[in-house]
């Protein structure tokens, strides 16, 4: 077998010549093997391709280790590792106008060829001066020193269709290649020791072309990060893809801290949360979007919480109402050094997560933790103490600012008639008693009116309680429910009927208790909450009763203003007063009434940062408006399928008549695998994971990936293709103007 090697830079032909010399042998009738270790497409980078020619059938495919004859066709590469592991027997072939003996210190005792193919191409006008194309011109030089015939140049080019200047370069090489054995100890044969081909990033490899390609350049690639749709639309403001990268490493310490920053909620969050985030996650256009919730609980329940600290000693501030608004604006208020108190009017902290949200789907174990976190920050609470406006206006006096942070609590009410309103009770009211007592609803019929996260909280928690049929009344259909869609889903497997179209009318005693007379509805145009608008159906034929020994309603909350000094009118997030020169402000629920958790917490810290810029006189920093990383930008195809995990339930049977919990997360404690494979599933949208797509595209080879950046562009080089950008799977690299991105 003859083994050879040819060393090039990447676009210059080495992989064709290659080609013609295994074209050459085989015309002859041997057996031949041509390929290169990568793509010649990128230019300027070394490239080595390899021939084999045998008299037998070849069958090994691996790079040639110890190489018969070795080509290196590109001056700047000529170096003494390049014939590393040749055999002694084999011919250096050289591109260089030098004799064979200027080598004899580079490769002492050597049998070395010389031929100027440069000069033979560029006579032959093939390729330019800068970038001559030697390949056909070497092709004379191997055949004579491999000891073939000129024929032998000639037929493997015409069949290749290179003809014309070609054929003649290569017959001025063949005449023209000088070979002499030089003088020196001749470098051990290492024939087993197999030699490293250069690597895909050995792009450093030799030294640098002498065309200082980046003086072509109009534009220049540079990194950037973008703001991923998950972060852009978590109402907490937290920062997805960061804790999802720290997860992927299983620094679930780390990953913790980074959503500590935003929200003191991780475990609730992760829990309870809709997860607009997972909505609008850029993976949903591939596969299924990132199971972020269940990655966020996990990083709750396994990152070690940080350590408490003491109270702030700067400005005092008033806290009222202590649900997720109220104790997050008192965390990054404490976090800034203030010392907060937070006044709250029941026994215990939390608000709704305490007294609305059922434990099956927030154990207290998972609040209290976060509870406590919040107040080992340097929080106070007094708990058991109501505010009124009168108590508002004297906390005014004596605290530098407040906010006002009491939710929603003023139920909506529905008109079913006089005969059975001790039937009727606020779903709101009845979850926060099965909180302080124990309920018995055994072998009742219960009515929900709602399509909301608390119609399904008071159905399946009554079930829970012993109901024996649970049915939620909704007047629109599923698809409009506000309820989050796993909640319905859990619901739906628990037993409880959900009856769509359907709007109460009145209750009234019937045979066997008390009956829900309703009546179906259709739906008209959109409203002005872009939901089409519920319209009762008249007829006879359109009433249903059923059987409905308590009706709980859960139509909604309003937040009750009364708390709020006469005359006082709210701004924003500010409350204007007539009093004093009290900073007054608004937050959570009761300020924006968005109704869901992750709005509270989003709320609390943007108003905690109002209040900290009032204190300082001075105004919030904005943040910073950035591009998106949407669909766009990202190639989303570059990405392998896989389908997202899921979160492990509780069996249906089991929890219809348990407070235990209904969502398990995505593995058990200790199996974190499954933990960072899902995290693993985030595509980093919009900002540079260090995949090294842009570094195998770039054709320059001037991309390199080892330096303090994630990479690093080298402008001498680089002529301003544009391939890493347009490669970048998450587009973290633009092409901007020269003069923006370096000074030249
Ligand atoms: P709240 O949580 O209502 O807290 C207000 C606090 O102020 C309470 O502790 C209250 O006792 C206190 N307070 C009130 N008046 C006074 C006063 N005068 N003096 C002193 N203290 C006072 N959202 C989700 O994202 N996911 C869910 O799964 C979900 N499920 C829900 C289920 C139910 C049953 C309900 C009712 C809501 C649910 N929500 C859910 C909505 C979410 O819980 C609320 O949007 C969020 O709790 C609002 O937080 P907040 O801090 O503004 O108010």
């Amino acid at each position: 077998m003859i083994e050879i090697v040819i060393h090039g830079r990447g676009g210059r032909g080495g992989v064709t010549l290659a080609k013609l010399v295994a074209g050459a042998y085989f015309l002859r009738g041997n057996y031949v093997q041509a390929f290169g270790v990568y793509g010649a497409e990128r230019a300027g980078a070394p490239v080595q391709a390899f021939v084999r020619v045998d008299v037998e059938e070849i069958t090994t495919h691996n790079p040639i280790a110890a190489p018969d004859h070795v080509v290196i066709i590109d001056p700047s590469l000529i170096a003494a590792e390049r014939i590393s592991g040749m055999r002694t027997s084999g011919v250096v072939v050289l591109n260089t106008e030098a004799e064979p003996e200027a080598f004899a210190d580079v490769f002492p005792g050597r049998m070395i060829a010389t031929v100027d193919a440069n000069g033979i191409a560029v006579a032959n006008r093939l390729g330019t001066q800068a970038l001559p194309i030697v390949n056909t011109t070497i092709l004379g030089a191997i055949v004579k020193i491999v000891g073939l015939q000129f024929s032998d140049a000639e037929a493997a080019l015409e069949n290749a269709n290179f003809l014309g200047p070609n054929l003649e370069a290569a017959r001025t090489a063949f005449e023209l290649v000088r070979v002499q054995q030089l003088d020196g100890p001749i470098l051990p044969s290492r024939p087993n020791v197999p030699v490293p081909a250069l690597g895909f990033f050995d792009h450093a490899a030799g030294s640098p072309p002498t065309t200082r390609t980046g003086a072509w350049a109009s534009h220049f690639p540079r990194g950037r990060e973008l703001t991923p749709v998950c972060s852009d639309r978590c109402p907490a403001g937290n920062d997805v893809r960061g804790f999802l990268q720290h997860v992927i490493r299983r620094d679930y310490t780390a990953a913790l801290a980074t959503i500590l920053k935003t929200s003191p909620f991780p475990g609730t969050c992760g829990r309870v949360c809709p997860a607009p985030c997972m909505s609008a996650c850029n993976r949903k256009l591939l596969d299924e979007a990132v199971n972020i919730r269940d990655v966020e609980r996990a990083v709750a329940d396994n990152g070690v919480w940080p350590m408490q600290s003491a109270p702030g000693c700067r400005e005092r501030v008033a806290v009222v109402g202590s649900g997720p608004a109220g104790l997050t604006a008192a965390y990054h208020l404490a976090r800034g050094g203030h010392r907060v108190v937070v006044f709250e009017a029941d026994a215990e902290a939390g608000g709704v997560l305490r007294r609305g949200i059922p434990a099956y789907r927030l154990p207290r174990h998972v609040l209290d933790r976060e509870v406590e976190h919040i107040l080992g920050s340097g929080v106070e609470i007094e708990t058991s103490h109501p505010v009124d406006s009168v108590e508002l206006e004297r906390l005014g006096t004596e605290f530098a600012a407040v906010l006002v942070a009491t939710g929603l609590n003023e139920p909506r009410g529905l008109d079913v008639g006089n005969s059975r309103k001790s039937a009727v009770v606020q779903a709101i009211e009845f979850l926060d008693s099965t909180c302080r007592h124990r309920i018995d609803l055994a072998g009742s019929t219960i009515v929900v009116v709602g399509g909301g996260n608390t119609a399904m909280d008071a159905a399946r928690t009554a079930l829970r309680l012993g109901a024996r049929n649970v049915r939620v009344v909704y007047r629109r259909t599923r698809a409009e429910m506000p309820a989050i869609a796993e909640e319905i889903d859990e619901a739906l497997e628990e037993g409880i009927v959900i009856d769509e179209l359907l709007a109460p009318v009145c209750l009234r005693p019937g045979d066997d208790g008390t009956t829900l007379e309703c009546r179906r509805v259709v739906l008209g145009e959109p409203d002005e909450t872009g939901r089409r608008r519920p319209m009762q159906v008249a007829g006879p034929q359109a009433v249903v009763s059923m059987r409905c020994d308590k009706l709980m309603l859960a139509l909604g909350q309003s937040p009750d203003m009364s708390i709020l000094p006469q005359r006082a009118e709210m701004e924003g997030c500010r409350v204007l007063t007539r009093f004093g020169e009290a900073l007054m402000f608004g937050g959570g629920d009761f300020a924006t009434q968005e109704g869901t958790v992750a709005a509270a917490i989003g709320s609390g810290r943007a108003v905690a940062a109002r209040i900290m810029a009032a204190l300082a006189n001075g105004t919030a920093e904005q943040e910073p408006d950035q591009q998106l990383a949407g669909p766009d930008v990202m190639s989303l195809g570059r990405f392998p399928l896989s389908a997202q995990h899921r979160c492990l339930l509780t069996p249906a049977a089991e929890r219809r008549r348990s407070f235990i919990e209904v969502r398990r997360g995505l593995a058990s404690k200790g199996s974190d695998a499954v933990v960072s494979e899902e995290a693993a599933r985030c595509l980093s949208c919009g900002a540079c994971n260090e995949c090294e797509t842009c570094v195998v595209f770039c054709p320059e080879g001037v991309l390199a990936a080892d330096g303090p950046e994630p990479y690093s562009f080298d402008y001498d080089y680089c002529k301003g293709c544009g391939l890493c950008a347009s490669q970048c799977p998450r587009g973290a690299i633009v092409m901007g103007p020269c003069s923006e991105v370096v000074s030249r």
